[in-house]
């Protein structure tokens, strides 16, 4: 989970409508592109043939999202896949057909269309990292697909419904079987499509996101509900392997090695190591530019989240690539002790804020990303007031 949108009514931004996928538009960004791509495809789909003109670009959307406006910029993927679940969020994406000439209809028009429901097929997007991981995108959290001697490493597998197409997808790259899939953590939009794959199929997490896995709780400050596939399965997708602070898988060039550095997103969040590769997969630790989400039910820390992002930072070295939670581009460690003390600045800044006797709603009204932060977007505000209320209860 890093956040989705719940209430959207407005249009696309006037001042940057749309800009065109160049390499100098930020390719991440605070709106989780799964979610905006299978909203954007989800109204194209019901308006046959006006899909493709948006495909590859990036916009920017203006909405709503617990009562506060947002605003991002999300790229369009592939066309032709439509989100069922995200219809009620029509309108942000309307918006956004609007805002750049494609579409001319108004919301009200849209409303009186109506539309033809189509199946919805799921696409999987392949991004080759190195000759064997690949990052698999869709509806959820990115996937990393590890190829090694033997077998199939999957770390995390999206939302309900599309481990079937993250295995699909696998067939094509090789054919070798899944022997293993590491959950980074326990949202819905990370393991769900755990319960799709064959039953042999070894379960690797933190221990704490194995408890939170069988509990299921609600993400803490949102109404996304993710459905709990593990009850609906009798009992599958649960981690099977569990650590506590460090477990090694494979060996050699398949090497795969998971650490836990404290509490943060979760209170599991696995940090995932490819040393044959240089690569690490941070699940929602880092799950892009600019979204803190803490996920107090789940056993989150907002104190603790930048001194686990330092630790982890030090931590971790002879990292050159980083898959990050959302980002739909890697990033580095540059950018993970930037997001570190992005993280930092903003718990001081909520700390400072309780001591001075001020509230949550001061801080959320006051707080603005410091300059030195290029690329990270406006604060959200709903983000924000969920994140400085954990923090403001954690601060004693
Ligand atoms: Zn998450």
């Amino acid at each position: 989970m890093s956040g989705s949108f719940h209430k959207a009514d407005s249009v696309a931004s006037a001042s940057r409508p749309l800009e065109s996928n160049q390499s100098n538009v930020p390719r991440d960004n605070p709106i989780e592109p799964a979610w905006v791509s299978s909203n954007v495809e989800s109204v194209m789909a019901r308006h046959a043939g006006l899909g493709g003109a948006l495909a590859g670009k990036s916009v920017v959307i203006k909405g709503e999202l617990n009562g506060s406006e947002q605003s991002g910029r999300a790229e369009v993927h592939s066309m032709g896949f439509v989100k069922r679940r995200h219809e009620m969020r029509r309108g942000i994406v309307l918006g956004a057909l609007v805002a750049v000439g494609v579409l001319s209809l108004t919301m009200a028009a849209y409303e009186q269309q109506g539309g033809v429901q189509q199946p919805a097929p799921k696409v999987v997007t392949v991004d080759k990292i190195k000759d064997n991981l690949f990052v698999l995108k869709g509806g959820g959290g990115n996937t990393a697909v590890f190829v090694g001697t033997n077998g199939v490493v999957v770390v995390d597998t999206k939302l309900a419904g599309w481990g079937q197409p993250i295995l699909t997808k696998i067939q094509e790259l090789t054919p070798k079987p899944v022997t293993t899939i590491i959950n980074t953590h326990s949202h819905g939009d990370h393991m769900s499509g755990n319960v799709e794959f064959p039953a042999s199929v070894e379960i690797v997490a933190h221990e704490k996101t194995k408890t939170n896995v069988e509990a299921w709780p609600p993400v803490y400050g949102s109404t996304t509900v993710f459905p709990n596939v593990v009850k609906e399965s009798g009992g599958k997708g649960v981690p099977t392997k569990t650590f506590k602070d460090k477990v090694t898988l494979g060996s050699g060039s398949d090497r795969v090695d998971l650490f836990y550095f404290g509490r943060g997103h979760t209170g599991g969040d696995a940090w995932v190591v490819f040393p044959s590769l240089h690569v690490l997969h941070t699940g929602d630790m880092f799950p892009n530019r600019g979204l803190l989400v803490i996920d107090k039910n789940a056993g989150g820390s907002g104190v603790e989240f930048p001194e686990t992002l330092r630790k982890a930072a030090n931590g971790l070295k002879d990292i050159d690539t980083i898959i990050t939670g959302h980002a739909p581009a890697t990033m580095t460690m540059a950018d993970l002790r930037t997001w570190a003390d992005y993280t930092r600045d903003f718990v001081n800044a909520v700390r400072e804020a309780k001591r001075a006797g001020k509230s949550v709603d001061d801080v959320v009204a006051s707080w603005k990303v410091p300059e030195k932060y290029t690329g990270y977007g406006t604060p959200q505000a709903s983000f924000m007031k969920t994140a400085a209320t954990v923090i403001f209860e954690e601060v004693k």
